[in-house]
């Protein structure tokens, strides 16, 4: 039983959202944040630099903007989607609710009247907040549009960065393409905030190259769920995703959906969650590298369950069937449709559904086209034991104490550091701090010092330079006046200089 607070307001509504606006403000105003300015402006051949550019505004890219500038460090961020389209939840996810549960801080960055919980019962109340389960999608959707708006950040909407170059000069090119036309932005540090395929995209089965594009789907496209009214689906997959693609299926009108499953059931401990506590999220980083690996590699080759009640939500369908054992071996195109053998049997469908998850995979994204060949990654660090191979570690980036990629071999791209990763494939090297919402924002706090330390250090001269020039009197010579020593003490000392 949760204990009424007395400043959310009594009766909620959208003066209680202002009335919880106000309370941020005064919070904020209280610990004298955003700190002042302390950067130097810094222009080359006459043009503006950035501090921090930031590419993505979803809560990984504002969890960090918001930290940069309460750090006193500028930070614009630019995000290919629309204005209140950033990161899957309005767009290409389809659950009904987060996986997460509901009391989880997210990127509130330690600000009470900035959390979910906040938001919410300033709207609904108290009794709305205990009788909610989980976070419908769409809600923290809202919750992130209004975290953008309160925290006033700058966030450029349909601008695309198309390449990241990094300079040896100290600064870093963004190659932005926009409604009114391209551009480049410099920047002296650039955050790559791209979610969960981040560095990549979906991963696909190589079975899946060979089938005609109007066939498939991978479970994060775009896709008008309506065209599979009437069809015979198979959906691929065991995770979270491939039960909300399943039940969106189901709930468009599909005729049947088979769920062809490898294991022989799910898993059902979601060992991440487990794994996750303070110690975790600021300890991984010091790790031996034997332990980052094994505690990553065990946690993806455990799987994560799909939520129960993505679970339900396709079982209550009777034309749903969960198909254990049902690696695919084959899949071939005939008149009908598809032919999809497994061990467990030959199905025949009409379209397929890769819920198959992400992948590292620097090909599918033209902007780290310059950066790609000279980031180093896990890959050169680290030779796992025999039987402890694990594709997506090996892939991940091998990235510095303040999420900075390093170059594979040193001297061939200078600059490279000046590029963070605050990304999924942080995990490897940071923990999950980059995405996700149980630490996000400590990643983003960890980031943002890191960031302001490097800067500092650049800059010292600069700040040498202020300290010197720092002419602001805390006296100014009147408030006493100089005493004489006594007689017996003037005495006493002209004795002393005869022993
Ligand atoms: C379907 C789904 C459900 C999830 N559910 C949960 C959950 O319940 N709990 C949880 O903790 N995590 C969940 N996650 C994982 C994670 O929290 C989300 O992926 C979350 O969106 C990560 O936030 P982010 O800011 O890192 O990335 P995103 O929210 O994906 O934001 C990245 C942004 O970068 C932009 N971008 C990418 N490339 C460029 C470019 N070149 N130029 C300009 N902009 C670019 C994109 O447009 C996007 O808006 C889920 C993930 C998915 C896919």
């Amino acid at each position: 039983m949760s204990e009424a607070i007395d400043t959310i307001p009594a009766t909620p509504g959208a003066g209680g959202l202002a009335a919880l606006e106000v309370r941020l403000r005064q919070d904020l105003a209280w610990l004298e944040l955003p700190a002042k300015s302390w950067m130097p402006a810094t222009t080359v051949d006459g043009n503006p630099v950035l501090d921090v550019a930031i590419i993505g505004g979803g809560q990984a890219g504002m969890a960090a903007a918001v930290s940069l500038l309460h750090l006193g460090v500028n930070a614009v961020i630019y995000d290919q989607s629309p204005a209140g389209f950033e990161g899957p939840w309005a767009t290409t996810a389809r659950m009904e609710t987060l996986r997460s549960p509901k009391k989880l801080t997210g990127p509130a960055l330690g600000f009470a009247a900035l959390t979910f919980r906040a938001w919410f019962e300033a709207q609904f109340g108290l009794d709305e907040w205990e009788a909610l389960d989980k976070i419908p999608r769409l809600q923290w959707m809202d919750y992130l549009r209004w975290y953008r708006k309160v925290m006033a950040l700058d966030v450029r909407n349909d601008h695309r960065v198309g390449a990241i170059v990094p300079r040896a000069d100290g600064v870093v090119e963004l190659h932005i393409e926009a409604p009114a036309g391209k551009s480049v932005v410099l920047a002296r540090r650039v955050v790559v905030a791209t979610g969960r395929d981040g560095l990549g995209g979906a991963y696909l089965p190589p079975l899946a190259q060979s089938l005609p594009r109007e066939l498939w789907a991978h479970s994060s496209d775009d896709m008008d769920y309506g065209k599979l009214a009437g069809k015979r689906v198979g959906v691929i997959g065991a995770g979270a995703s491939s039960m909300d693609s399943a039940a969106t299926a189901l709930e468009a009108g599909a005729a049947r959906v088979d769920l062809l499953i490898r294991r022989r059931e799910l898993p059902r401990i979601n060992k991440g969650k487990g794994a996750g506590n303070p110690g975790l999220t600021n300890g991984h980083l010091h790790l031996p590298d034997e332990w980052k690996w094994r505690i990553r590699h065990y946690v993806n080759v455990q799987q994560t369950p799909p939520p129960g009640g993505s679970v339900q939500r396709v079982a209550k369908f009777p034309n749903a069937r969960f198909l254990f054992g049902a690696a695919i071996d084959k899949v071939e195109v005939n008149a009908d449709g598809l032919r999809v053998t497994t061990p467990r049997g030959v199905f025949d469908l009409d379209f397929l559904i890769f819920s198959t998850g992400f992948r590292i995979d620097w090909t599918v994204r033209p902007e780290f086209a310059t950066i790609a060949p000279h980031i180093r990654n896990w890959r050169s660090r680290y030779m796992p034991p025999l039987g402890d191979e694990d594709m997506e570690l090996s892939d991940s980036p091998d990235l510095g104490p303040v999420f900075e990629f390093q170059q594979k071999h040193p001297g061939s791209l200078p600059g490279l550091e000046r590029v963070h990763c605050f990304c999924y494939p942080a995990a490897l090297s940071h923990g999950t701090l980059s995405g996700d919402i149980p630490a996000i924002s400590d990643g983003a706090q960890r980031l943002a010092q890191g960031i302001a330390a490097l800067f500092y250090g650049e800059d010292v001269e600069f700040h040498y330079a202020n300290i010197q020039a720092y002419a602001e009197p805390e006296l100014v010579g009147d408030e006493w006046t100089p005493s004489e020593p006594t007689e017996a003490e003037r005495a006493a000392l002209g004795a002393g200089a005869g022993r």
